[in-house]
C-alpha cells in the first residue's frame, strides 16, 4: 500500500477563480479532488486525482444512515516568495487515524496519506490565494459506502480530499466575539465520540448553536456532560483562559478534540515561559477569577481562525465582560507568532512546515 501510486486525470475545463476579497469559507472548490477506495479483503485502492465532481453513492451507503463517517482541516499558504507550504499535516494525518479507529473505519497509511494531499495541493497550487490572510483549505474525509442497512461497520469506504481557497478569516483584524455559555444541550461525553473529528458531533452541535444565532453570539461554550460545570470548548474551537497570568486550557479528557492549534498554543507557551495548566477548569472557578478580577483574558483556537479572542462570555443571564471587549497581549501574540510561521515570515524553530513540493 505504501508503493501505491496516484493516477492523475487532469480536467480540461477549470473552474473560475473567484477574488480573494469574495472568498466565503467553504463555499469555492478547486479543480480536483483525490479518492482512494476501500473493500474489505482487498485493502485500500485505486488511488486517483480527478477532476472535481459530484460522487455517485448507493442510497443504501452506510455513511448516509448511521453517520460512519471522519474529516479533518488543515491549511496550504503561500509565502511571499511564493512558495507553497502546510503546517503540521502529519498532526491531522495522525488524528484522522484515531477518528478512525474511533469509528471502526480502518486505518490509512500515514505517509501515503500526506503524499495524497502534498499531491493534490500541488496539482492545484495555483489555487491558493496569495494574499496575507487567505489560505487554501483542504478537507480529506472517508465515508461509509457499502450498501447495507444492518447497522455494523461497513465493508467499503472512499477516502476523499477536496480543497477549499479560504479569505482571510477576519476581515478588518482580529475581533473578540461574544460567546454563550450553554447549560442545556451537551455535544458529547466521556467515553462518547468527542474527540473523533466525526460527522455525528456536529449534527449534535446545530441547536445549541441556532439557539444563540440571531441573539448576536457567535459561538456557544460547551460545558460537560454530567455536571453542566466544567468546560470542554468553544463551538468547534478549543479554548484558553488567562487567570492572573497562568493560561489555563481544559485537559484531553476524551469529550474534547485534541486540536493542533491547542497543542501548537501550547508548545509556544511554554517556550515563552508562560506558565500553561491542563486540567479541568468548571464555571464556577472561572466566574469566581472574574468576580476578583483575575480573568484577564480568554480565546478559542482552531485552523480556521488560529486564535479567536472571547471578548464576552454569558452565563445564566449574566455578562462576564473580557479585557474590555479587547484582544488581550497573549492572544495578539499567539495570533502573530503562528501566522508568521505559517506564512513563512519567522523562523520554523519547532519544524512545523512541510513544503508542498
Ligand atoms: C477541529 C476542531 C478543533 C480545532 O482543531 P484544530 O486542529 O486546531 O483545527 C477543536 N474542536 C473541535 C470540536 C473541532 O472539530
Amino acid at each position: 500500500m505504501r508503493d501505491q501510486s496516484i493516477t492523475i486525470q487532469l480536467t480540461e475545463e477549470k473552474n473560475v477563480k473567484p477574488a480573494p476579497s469574495t472568498l466565503e469559507f467553504g463555499r469555492t472548490f478547486t479543480d480536483h479532488m483525490f479518492l482512494m477506495d476501500y473493500t474489505e479483503g482487498q485493502g485500500w485502492h485505486d488511488a486517483r486525482i480527478v477532476p472535481y465532481g459530484p460522487l455517485s453513492l448507493d442510497p443504501a451507503s452506510m455513511v448516509l444512515h448511521y453517520g460512519q463517517t471522519v474529516f479533518e482541516g488543515l491549511k496550504a499558504y503561500v509565502t511571499k516568495d511564493g512558495v507553497a507550504q502546510l503546517f503540521r499535516p502529519t498532526k491531522n494525518i495522525e488524528r484522522l487515524n484515531r477518528s478512525n479507529s474511533r469509528i471502526c473505519i480502518p486505518e490509512i497509511d500515514e505517509e501515503f496519506a500526506l503524499k495524497a494531499v502534498r499531491k493534490l495541493v500541488e496539482v492545484d497550487q495555483d489555487w491558493i490565494p496569495n494574499q496575507l490572510g487567505t489560505s487554501l483549505y483542504i478537507r480529506p474525509f472517508v465515508i461509509s459506502t457499502e450498501p447495507y442497512l444492518g447497522v455494523a461497520a461497513s465493508e467499503m469506504y472512499t477516502f476523499a480530499i477536496i480543497l477549499s481557497p479560504v479569505g482571510p478569516y477576519y476581515k478588518e483584524g482580529i475581533d473578540p466575539v461574544k460567546i454563550a455559555v450553554e447549560d442545556t444541550y451537551v455535544r458529547a461525553v466521556v467515553g462518547g465520540t468527542g474527540e473523533a473529528k466525526t460527522g455525528g458531533n456536529y449534527a449534535a452541535s446545530l441547536k445549541a448553536q441556532e439557539k444563540i444565532e440571531d441573539q448576536g453570539f457567535a459561538q456557544v461554550l460547551w460545558l460537560d456532560g454530567v455536571e453542566r460545570n466544567y468546560i470542554e470548548e468553544v463551538g468547534s474551537m478549543n479554548v484558553f483562559f488567562n487567570i492572573d497570568d497562568t493560561i489555563i486550557t481544559p485537559q484531553l479528557s476524551g469529550s474534547i478534540l485534541d486540536g493542533v492549534t491547542r497543542n501548537s498554543v501550547i508548545t509556544l507557551l511554554k517556550d515563552w515561559d508562560i506558565k500553561v495548566e491542563e486540567r479541568k477548569i468548571s464555571m464556577d472557578e472561572l466566574y469566581d477569577a472574574y468576580k476578583r478580577g483575575s480573568l484577564k483574558e480568554a480565546f478559542g483556537t482552531g485552523t480556521a481562525a488560529v486564535i479567536s479572542p472571547i471578548g464576552q462570555l454569558t452565563w445564566k443571564q449574566e455578562d462576564l465582560v473580557l479585557n474590555n471587549h479587547e484582544t488581550g497581549p497573549i492572544a495578539k501574540r499567539l495570533y502573530d507568532t503562528l501566522t508568521r510561521i505559517q506564512y513563512g515570515e519567522e523562523e520554523d524553530r519547532f519544524d512545523w512546515i512541510v513544503p508542498v513540493e
